[in-house]
């Protein structure tokens, strides 16, 4: 009887180490530029995604992966860091216009919000939208639904965006954000969320809620940073993850996908999980701000 329970209890033992070494989480906060942000930036930018990182995993624990990327996102979003949510650039009208996706790799369902104004964090609305027929929504319908769904009206504007705006400084503050994660049943999700390139067309449209920026299936999740247009052109978060479905691994899915990004000249960042739980990051100019963590192992940006 008592080697019985100590074979139960090793059982188990062994069981919840195994499934807390799968899961994984990794955000990235976007591009950081030595050559017009300060090392006070850099710093806070290492800090505060290690913490969201730590603070992501702590979720991921008691949630699934598709609870905890929006979570992982809605963190960044608070933080006016980054260029989505709470500090979001302003478009050349003087409007901040967001956009924000989720997708489930297991469900295999992407909702998302397209130039929503006036929302906290976009990518809750955007997961409202997971469990509806209509699931991408852009503009004035995009925050009509928001209110419908209890979402108060917020403005995410910060004085320093209004100066650089004021200013006409497009020093291009790539701060678009995302997370990927695999929860303890493997399951794959992904969701990003920005506030676009700053300074742009009214109407323009990011990758970030577009399967270019922001795609997932039962093999792999990817979130993408940079400019838009180039992520949209080489198709990027949707070839990685078909590549790794076909059987390529992590590396040489990024590897040939960046590549056909070079012939573009294209400025991306992406980071990846596989359904086996290996992480990938890359970018095609340094440095895409990251930050990941699996329980023990906690990686960010340098
Ligand atoms: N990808 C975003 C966009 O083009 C910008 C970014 O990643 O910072 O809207």
């Amino acid at each position: 009887m008592f080697y019985l329970l100590l074979i139960n209890f090793v059982k188990e033992y062994h069981l919840s180490i195994i499934i807390y070494n799968f899961m994984k989480v990794i955000i990235h906060g976007g591009f950081f530029s030595e050559s017009d942000q300060s090392h006070e930036v850099k710093t806070a930018k290492q800090d505060s995604l290690k913490e969201i990182a730590q603070k992501a995993f702590g979720y991921l624990t008691t949630h699934s992966a598709f609870d905890t990327v929006a979570y992982a996102v809605s963190l960044l979003e608070d933080d006016p860091l980054y260029n989505a949510g709470i500090g979001s650039q302003i478009q050349s009208d003087g409007v901040i216009r967001m956009s924000a996706a989720i997708m489930n790799g297991n469900t295999q369902k992407l909702s998302g919000v397209i130039n929503i104004q006036n929302v906290q964090n976009p990518i809750f609305v955007a997961k409202d939208l997971i469990r509806e027929d209509d699931r991408v929504l852009g503009g004035n319908g995009a925050k009509i639904y928001a209110t419908e769904n209890g979402f108060e009206n917020f403005s995410t504007e910060i004085p320093q965006r209004r100066k650089e705006y004021e200013a006409k400084l497009a020093n291009g503050g790539k701060g678009t954000v995302g997370c990927v994660a695999i929860d303890h049943e493997g399951k794959l999700a992904v969701a990003t969320s920005t506030g676009g390139k700053g300074f742009e067309i009214p109407g323009r449209i990011s990758d970030s809620a577009t399967v270019a920026g922001n795609y997932a299936n039962a093999f792999c999740a990817v979130s993408c940073t940079g400019v838009g247009e180039d992520i949209v052109s080489n198709a990027t978060a949707a070839k990685i993850v078909t590549r790794v479905t076909d059987g390529m691994s992590l590396e040489q899915a990024f590897s040939k996908t960046f590549d056909e990004l070079k012939t573009i000249d294209g400025f991306a960042g992406a980071i990846a999980i596989d359904k086996d739980g290996n992480i990938y990051h890359r970018d095609s100019y340094p440095t895409m701000v990251f930050a990941s963590f699996d329980g023990e192992k906690l990686e960010v940006f340098s």
